[in-house]
């Protein structure tokens, strides 16, 4: 074979080659674009100083548009942007250009479609070749449509808006209905107390009276509990509670109204984001309860931190709780003792508890020895702002 034949062969080789290369890259183009049109995705390739920008097909489809039907252009994109968005676009664009890259080139924007409606995008890019001046020669992007993510998200806008207004009004309502039912309860109590200073009954009517002042009180306490309840889907006031704090000033009210009280507080607490006084209904209602279903002479409460755990837990030398009845006494109304034993108390204080630690995205159990005490474990992550702004 002659040197010329075998340079022949060589080239038909190397065509062959090549032409196989570039049968693959075709195929890699076409899976790209296919993952592109299927993820809502386009790509840009921006020569910066020689004004050719290249915008994938899958970039002109978002906004309705066939390849050809766009020029490869900056001023193409330029023209199909929402004229409010073009001052930022440049503005993101020099901060990323200024800073060398550091500053990352992302933003969200509005596009007029072909057909005149607004595509939100979702915008990313880098400048990935300098010149030797400084000064950016080409910058590559892509182009997400989060269209259908933005009209859920202003949806749900107005669904929040609208139901913080009707939460608002309900607490409204909750509050002028609790207290013009307080009023009447409180001069039926205070009049039956009146009445028991001031006469002299006979022992029926003795009872009777405290009965009806015993049920003005119950009354009181179902509005206290309920206005709590009601207070729990309205928005919270978050700020940095310091637990340890709370369980002190918590510890004094309950030890200066009952003299035979023990309250131990033990652990290093943490702080959390949290609504105050919503923390606090959950260490009272659980450190009442203790008192509340307890008949040993002194009554000791143990409220403390199991730091590993990331656990509060309060527990109480008590009447204690069957196991069968763990998971019932967290629904509302539940009370598993008689009223002639345990008059106070209206069964929603569990429920509120658990209702209040999960609006921290955490979780409540109990254990106990029935007869000998109870202990509530519990778990508390920093709550969340519900109208957090959206970055
Ligand atoms: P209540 O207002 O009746 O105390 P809760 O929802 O706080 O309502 O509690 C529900 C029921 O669970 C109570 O009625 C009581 O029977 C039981 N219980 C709650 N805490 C304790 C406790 N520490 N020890 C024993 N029983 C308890």
């Amino acid at each position: 074979m002659t040197s010329m034949e075998e340079l022949q062969q060589k080239i038909e080789v190397l065509e062959r080659q090549l032409a196989e290369k570039d049968k693959k890259i075709r195929e890699k183009d076409i899976i790209f674009e296919f993952i592109l049109e299927s993820s809502l995705a386009g790509y840009w390739d921006w020569y910066i100083q020689d004004d050719y920008e290249y915008m994938s097909p899958s970039f002109k489809k978002m906004f309705g548009y066939e390849d050809h039907e766009i020029e490869n252009k900056p001023q193409s994109w330029q023209k199909i942007i929402h004229p409010e968005e073009l001052q930022g676009v440049f503005e993101v664009f020099n901060a990323h250009i200024e800073s060398k890259g550091e500053k990352p080139y992302r933003n969200t924007v509005r596009y007029f479609h072909k057909n005149g409606s607004i595509v939100w995008v979702h915008c990313c890019g880098q400048v990935i070749e300098w010149g030797e001046d400084g000064k950016p020669l080409r910058m590559i992007g892509s182009h997400i449509d989060i269209t259908l993510l933005k009209n859920v998200e202003k949806k749900l806008q107005v669904r929040n808006k609208e139901l913080n207004e009707l939460n608002k009004s309900l607490k409204e309502f909750t509050n002028v209905v609790s207290h013009d039912l307080q009023e009447p309860l409180r001069g039926i109590k205070n009049n039956c107390v009146f009445l028991l200073e001031d006469y002299e009954f006979t022992p029926e009517i003795t009872a009777t009276i405290e009965r009806v002042i015993h049920l003005a009180k119950y009354s009181k306490d179902l509005l206290d509990d309920l206005l709590m309840y009601s207070s729990l889907g309205i928005e919270a006031t978050i700020s940095e509670v310091d637990v340890y704090q709370l369980l002190l000033t918590l510890k004094k009210a309950f030890v200066y109204s009952s003299s035979n009280v023990e309250i131990e507080i033990e652990g290093n607490f943490p702080s959390i984001l949290s609504d105050e006084s919503l923390l606090t209904q959950v260490f009272r209602n659980l450190i009442a309860n203790g008192i509340k279903y307890n008949r040993s002479e002194v009554k000791h409460i143990k409220v403390g931190f199991l730091a590993e755990q990331n656990t509060f837990y309060v527990a109480d030398n008590g009447i204690g709780i069957k196991e069968r009845h763990y998971a019932k006494i967290f629904r509302i109304f539940c009370r598993l003792n008689k009223k002639s034993d345990f008059p106070e108390g209206t069964g929603v204080g569990l429920n509120l508890v658990k209702k209040i630690v999960e609006k921290h995205d955490g979780r409540i159990w109990v254990e106990s020895e029935y007869g000998k005490g109870t202990k509530f474990f519990f778990t508390l992550n920093n709550l969340e702002c519900d109208n957090e702004e959206q970055t």
